[in-house]
This record gives structure tokens, sequence and C-alpha cells, in this order.
């Protein structure tokens, strides 16, 4: 560390220079974090020393977190819903876990993943010591429930299924999944950490959530489709018990117990992803969903019309394709089969997609 401070106008001055190396949106094609609202930008100004680690001390932040996830139930169909607030699906997948393995002390835990799932879960299952089963994905890059069934034994705490998977966007048979669940005795976390705020929007969505009994906890992110400032996540749960069976001791907080993983937790980012949703209702976000579905369509028929066929067809705004280019300037990414994945989120305007056609198409002559 310096000796003597640095003026600020060096320091910001050096910052602008950094930041100039970030990428701006507007080209980034592989993301699945967004420009926020605004309001979400203001509300995190409003609230930004603001901690949810100490919740007596911030009760008008406390309360409205209660009513981000009241909101958030009610959108998956379960009224009284209980969670918190998380630092994104990487928390709220690891949480699902632990509180799985809470519910079924066995020796040798095993939970039974699709192999479509977000990386988070293998960092879940190092960290709490699971042996992850991996379960192939049937010809449309969905999980086969029926081989998970075959995979599910007696030291099986938790079955996983993805409503939005992070590279094909389609949804497993989470129906399937809960009715074995039911069965197996099993906790069905439902990873929505994308899907959880579009399929909601979408005319006929399949089920995902807790309108399915099997289905004992979910994840969804405001800071992907929620258009939340980074970091928000959700972990919510059927049962208070679940996430009491997390509690530790705090004694020297406001709160004598606490469930979440983090102790310190940003205030200000939660309050802005509530207003987001507020602001927005309904009808707000089924106009942007809409629009990023559109866009994904187009995208898709653009595609093909250069050759390019799409791998599955997706049942949120993520699109793979069979194609080995890259147009210059463009952010895409590769899917672990090393197909093109694209995330159409409400910064990729129309425009964006029409010119990133566009520049394919000149790739092609
Ligand atoms: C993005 C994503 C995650 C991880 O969320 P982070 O907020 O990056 O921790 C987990 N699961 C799915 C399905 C996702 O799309």
């Amino acid at each position: 560390m310096r000796t003597t401070g640095c003026p600020e106008e060096k320091i910001l001055s050096f910052l602008s220079s950094q930041k100039a190396k970030d990428r701006c949106y507007h080209k980034v094609l592989s993301s699945m974090c967004t420009l926020p609202h605004p309001l979400a930008v203001q509300v995190q100004e409003m609230f930004i020393e603001s901690n949810l680690g100490d919740p007596g001390l911030f009760e008008g932040t406390a309360e409205i977190e209660s009513l981000l996830i009241e909101e958030l139930g009610s959108l998956l169909h379960l009224t009284g819903a209980c969670g918190y607030a998380t630092s994104g699906g990487t928390e709220s997948n690891i949480q699902a876990l632990r509180i799985a393995r809470k519910e079924k002390p066995v020796e040798s835990p095993n939970v039974v993943v699709p192999e479509s799932a977000h990386f988070s879960f293998e960092k879940a299952c190092d960290l709490l010591g699971l042996e992850m089963r991996t379960v192939p994905s049937d010809g449309t890059y969905r999980m086969d429930a029926e081989m998970a069934a075959g995979m599910i034994d007696d030291h099986t705490i938790a079955l996983v299924g993805i409503a939005g998977t992070t590279e094909y966007g389609v949804v497993d048979p989470i129906e399937r999944l809960a009715e074995l669940a039911t069965e197996g005795d099993v906790h069905l976390h439902v990873d929505a950490a994308f899907g959880g705020l579009v399929l909601p929007f979408l005319e006929s969505p399949p089920a995902f959530d807790f309108q399915l009994d099997g289905v004992a906890s979910i994840s969804v992110d405001p800071h992907k489709m929620g258009m939340s400032t980074i970091p928000v996540g959700c972990l919510l749960t059927r049962k208070e018990s679940m996430l009491c069976a997390l509690n530790v001791d705090t004694p020297y907080l406001t709160v004598k117990k606490e469930f979440t993983l983090a102790g310190t937790r940003p205030g200000g980012a939660v309050v802005g992803a509530w207003a987001v949703l507020e602001h927005l209702g309904r009808d707000g976000f089924t106009r942007i969903v809409q629009e990023c579905m559109g866009r994904t369509r187009r995208l898709i028929e653009g595609m093909e019309g250069h050759g390019y066929s799409v791998v599955v067809e997706p049942e949120v705004n993520v699109a793979a394709f069979e194609c080995p280019k890259i147009p210059p300037g463009w952010q895409v990414s590769r899917t672990r089969d090393g197909h093109m994945r694209i995330v159409c989120m409400p910064h990729v305007s129309t425009q964006a997609i029409e010119n990133f056609l566009r520049d394919i198409g000149e790739m092609d002559v």
C-alpha cells in the first residue's frame, strides 16, 4: 500500500482507462447478465450502506427482502414461499444441496444431476463432499428422466432439474422428476437461475415450479433476466424448516440465528431487484421476455438461412448453433460440445441481431 494517498482525480482517470478495456454490452452475445434497469442503479445507491447480514439494524431493507421472496414465490406458484437473496445461482445451488444433506443425513450421500447442469454443482458437491451422479442428456439436451430414475438409490439426497439450461436454453422434464422425487423421497431442486424470470412470462410454459408438489427448492437470479444490479440471486424453499436446517447461532448480531451462507450481504442490490419487479410488473416483464424470445427466433431463422442449424429449439432466450465461425468484433461463447452459443438478453437489440446476421453472412462469401 502507498504511504501517502493518491488524489481522487488521478484514481478516477486511471479507472476510466481501465473501464475502457471492459467490453460494453452492446456486442456481447454470450452473457447472462445485462445492463441493469436504471431504477435498480438508483435504488442501489439509495441503500448503498445497508447490510442484510445484520437485518435488525436494517429493518426496512430486510422487509423488502421478504417482499422480494414473496413476489418471486407467488410468481413461481407458492404463496408464502420461504427463501433469501443470495449472491447468485452458485450460492443458491450450494445452499439447496446443503439443505438436502441436512434433511437426509445418510452415509456416502450422492446427488443426481443432469449432464447439462451448470458448473456450480461441481463446486457444491466438492464443498459438501457429495458424489455427483451425472445423468446423460436425451437427444435434445434435456435430462433423460428414466436414466435419472435408475441412478437414484438410498444414498441419494437430491435430484436436480434445470429450467432453462445455461448452454442450450431448454427445460428438463421437471414434471417427471417431481414424480421421481416424491416416490424416492429425495429433495428436488430446480435450477431456474436463468429461466425463472423467463418461463413465467411465456404463453404456455412447461410446468417447472412449485405447482409441482415434488419441487422442494428453486434458484432464480434477478441479476440475469431480472435486470437488477449484481449480485442478486434468490433461493426459494417450499418450507421454512428447510432454511432453518441451516441455522447457526449468531450471538453478537441483532438476530440470534442465520441460515445464509454469506455473512455481510448487499442490501442495495436486493432492494433494487424488488424495485424492478414492482416497477415493471407482469406486463413489463412479459413485454421484455416476448421481445427477447422474438429476437431469439429471428436469430435462429437468420442463422438457418445462412445454413447454420440450431442444435435444439430452445424454450428460453438462449440458442446454440452448428457454426464454427465467429464474425470479428462479436463476443459469443462455445458450449462444452463446441456449439456456438448466443444469449438474447435485453441489451441485445433487434438491430444487433440483424448486424450479427449480416456479419456472419459476409463471412460465407
Ligand atoms: C447462471 C446460472 C447459474 C450460476 O449463477 P451465478 O449467478 O453465476 O452464480 C447456475 N445455474 C444456471 C442454470 C445458470 O444459468
